[in-house]
């Protein structure tokens, strides 16, 4: 068969054709289950209402100029955002990848603005960043980085939830500016560091003058049942990059700095076609609108609750089962086996979408719109389906 697409991605055989809250419907118009917003994406569930209508209407307004002008949607939502953090300034960008490139040539300026001349950021084994040079070369997985050498100098790396690792590495190396670290790895296999890591982590940032750059793109908007996952350690960082469910499906990324950090991007030094653009932004602010307006961050946070409560009822005797953590609406089952199958077999058998990451750690990012029946219904089906499989993958 001739396939006009890139085989980046082994696709399961199913389109969905629309979709309303946590419910997703095929061609066939068969329903299925959410249980993954598109990787964190779709925050708000599919097809939001009052989304939906903020895209329609400045589509119908004016999508995009360029930022060779004003721009005051931009303005507001950059407003928005960093009175939400306690940051000062952003830059937007369309996507993960693009917002951590910003923070990484953030930080290399910064270095060099201090004499440093080939400054180094230290980056965790483990760590997803995005596909893109720089992103993949800062990323700890030599699957994303394999053939694609020579990759981008600058990164050292050190274990995840390892303070003493970063103790040893600043004496090491006097070219560190930085730290670019996720306050929960998502990729790495929902990999939650010890409650006073991050806290550690910025009193280490404030005893060297180094960054500390946290991505947030995946644990950001609400996801981790706090509006940025930093803030359960109440600290604040000195750059934060966000994306994923900034526009709940419409492609925006974000990168935001405090203090030093955020004076160091000067107009010829980066820049961006489409970031930021009046569409993008009329989106995300319908995004924070939405989530103030229906008290999802809270519901996130009580909803994790009740599916960790219900999973651990269910599966936390289950031999095979060696852990099931999370934090808000972020959701790790780790078994003690590869279970890259079980995403098929939810899909097919289930009805539901799920992912499975890390080869052994399902991982369940629903929406913040599920309601109780939905996630009692995901609860007992996936737990129904992951016995199955433990009982016949049986060694
Ligand atoms: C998804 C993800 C990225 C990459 O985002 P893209 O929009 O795919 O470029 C970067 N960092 C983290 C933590 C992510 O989860």
């Amino acid at each position: 068969m001739t396939d006009s697409l890139m085989a980046t991605y082994k696709r399961l055989p199913v389109c969905f054709e629309r979709g309303e809250g946590a419910w997703l419907w095929d061609e066939n118009g068969t329903r299925y289950l959410d249980a993954l917003s598109g990787i964190a994406v779709c925050g708000l569930g599919h097809a939001h209402p009052t989304v939906a209508q903020a895209i329609s209407q400045q589509a119908e307004t004016l999508i995009h100029t360029s930022n060779l002008y004003e721009i005051k949607l931009q303005r507001s939502l950059g407003d928005r955002l960093t009175r939400l953090a306690k940051m000062d300034r952003v830059f937007f960008s369309n996507s993960g990848a693009e917002a951590n490139e910003a923070a990484i040539k953030i930080a290399r300026l910064y270095g060099h603005s201090k004499g440093i001349e080939t400054p180094t950021i230290i980056v965790m084994e483990n760590s997803f960043h995005g596909r893109t040079m720089a992103t993949l070369s800062a990323t700890g997985n030599r699957k994303v980085q394999a053939g694609f050498e020579p990759l981008v100098q600058g990164f050292v790396r050190v274990p995840f939830n390892d303070i003493e690792s970063l103790n040893t590495a600043a004496q090491a190396n006097k070219n560190i500016v930085a730290i670019l670290v996720e306050p929960i790895q998502g990729e790495g296999g929902i990999a939650i560091p010890a409650p006073d890591y991050l806290n550690k982590v910025r009193e280490l940032c404030n005893q060297n003058e180094w960054l500390m750059m946290l991505d947030e793109v995946q644990t950001g908007m609400g996801r981790t049942g706090l509006m940025f996952a930093h803030q359960h350690n109440g600290i604040v960082p000195d750059v934060m990059t966000l994306a994923k469910a900034l526009g709940n499906g419409v492609p925006i990324g974000a990168c935001l700095a405090k203090g030093a950090a955020a004076d160091i991007l000067a107009p010829g030094t980066h820049g961006s076609t489409f970031g930021g653009n009046p569409l993008a932004c009329a989106a995300a602010s319908a995004v924070i609108d939405t989530l103030e307006k229906e008290q999802l961050v809270t519901r996130a946070a009580s909803l994790g609750n009740r599916l960790l409560d219900g999973f651990r009822e269910r599966l936390g005797h289950q031999e095979g089962v060696k852990e099931i953590r999370g934090c808000g609406l972020m959701i790790g089952i780790e078994l003690d086996r590869p279970c890259g199958d079980l995403v098929g077999a939810a899909l097919m058998l289930g009805k539901i979408l799920i992912n499975v990451t890390a080869d052994n750690v399902i991982r369940l990012l629903p929406p913040l719109v599920l309601t109780d029946e939905q996630a009692d219904e995901l609860i007992a089906t996936l737990s129904g389906i992951i016995k199955t499989f433990l009982q016949q993958s049986k060694q």
